[in-house]
């Protein structure tokens, strides 16, 4: 009854703001030009489809494109880079008089419920950390996912010491594999199937998962996107895919646990290692397959627990980006201070045990 209640009550809002939208979309769009003192552009990723899964093309993958309209993000807000107030309205919403568009809005509601189609009911709507979750189930029944993301910020900040930055991720959360689908389907009908999303919408993260015994895995590596992307200008690919790969796996598999661990230790006992130049030469999502994944992973985790001249490179690494200056690529940073650096790769693997 009570779940009723909140989905009648966000249908409303959503059915109310659904209608101003309409209404007042272009001077909203002025609006957004004069309040953040820009207009709304496509992101720099805007368009590309950055694939991925490491899993048979089954897996988490990240997305930027035109994100649907406001309409279905009910309750985010505006500028970039602030939070919002839960419950609080798209600047839109105040270009009309409340009694107009809410009026309207009525009537958009009974249109919705005489026809049996709207936007998702969210159930729950829940801030955790930097993500603003909005899930068509309650929150309460997987547990997991409240404690994924409120560690998820924290490990990321201790393991490459770089500054979090103000950061409001939406994360929206389908009860149903089909409910997904057939929202992706309607937004996004070229992307090819992954189990969860990464997308840009005006600039601002979103992640788009559903229930699954995977989802806490897909909520970790599509939130470590979400969080590099808005604390960093830009983030290596490869550098991007391995650091989700690592964080994706809860805590306590991070570090042995990894299903990539025994192929990458297998192969540095035989002389193999991945050439990071070669990673780092990738520019598009489609060159990323399984074993450039792996590849990354490995080299992430060779950064994160391998030599400490290693972790300090990446560390410094990270910084400069973060600061907005030039940085040569890391395998040149790292040959710097470590000459063998292969010799060095297959050596932290090959001793690497719990
Ligand atoms: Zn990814």
């Amino acid at each position: 009854m009570l779940c009723w209640t909140i989905s009648l009550k966000i249908q409303v809002v959503n059915a109310l703001v659904a209608a101003n939208v309409v209404l007042c979309r272009r001077k909203a769009r002025r609006m957004d030009a004069d309040e953040t003192g820009r207009i709304f552009r496509p992101s720099r990723f805007q368009g590309k489809l950055r694939s991925a899964g490491s899993q048979a093309g089954k897996k988490a993958s990240t997305l930027t494109g035109n994100f649907p309209p406001k309409v279905f993000s009910f309750f985010a807000r505006g500028d970039e880079g602030h939070m919002a107030q839960y419950g609080s309205f798209p600047r839109s919403w105040r270009c009309y008089g409340p009694l107009a568009s809410g009026l309207v809005g009525i009537i958009f509601c009974l249109f919705l419920a005489a026809t049996g189609k709207g936007q998702t009911q969210w159930v729950e709507v829940r801030q955790i950390g930097p993500f603003f979750c909005y899930a068509e189930f309650p929150l309460a029944e997987v547990p997991q996912i409240p404690r994924t993301l409120a560690q998820l910020e924290a490990d990321l900040i201790r393991s490459l010491g770089i500054q979090p930055q103000p950061t409001a991720v939406e994360v929206y959360l389908f009860a149903e594999e089909r409910n997904y689908r057939s929202f992706v389907a309607q937004f996004y009908p070229d992307v090819p199937y992954r189990r969860a999303l990464y997308v840009r919408r005006e600039g601002r993260p979103v992640v788009l998962a559903y229930r699954s015994e995977q989802l806490d895995i897909d909520l970790r590596h599509e939130c470590t996107h979400a969080l590099l992307h808005s604390w960093l200008p830009y983030v290596p690919l490869w550098l991007d895919e391995g650091l989700a790969e690592y964080f994706e796996q809860p805590p306590g598999r991070r570090a042995f646990g990894h299903p990539h661990l025994r192929i990458v230790r297998l192969q540095a006992f035989f002389g193999r290692n991945p050439s990071l130049e070669k990673l780092e030469a990738i520019t598009a999502m489609e060159s990323m397959g399984e074993k450039e994944y792996r590849a990354s992973w490995g080299w992430v985790h060779y950064l994160l627990h391998g030599p400490p001249e290693a972790n300090e490179e990446f560390r410094l690494f990270l910084q400069t980006i973060q600061a907005g200056g030039l940085s040569p690529p890391l395998s040149v940073r790292l040959r710097n201070r470590i000459p063998k650096l292969e010799e060095n790769f297959r050596h932290h693997f090959r001793s690497w045990h719990p």
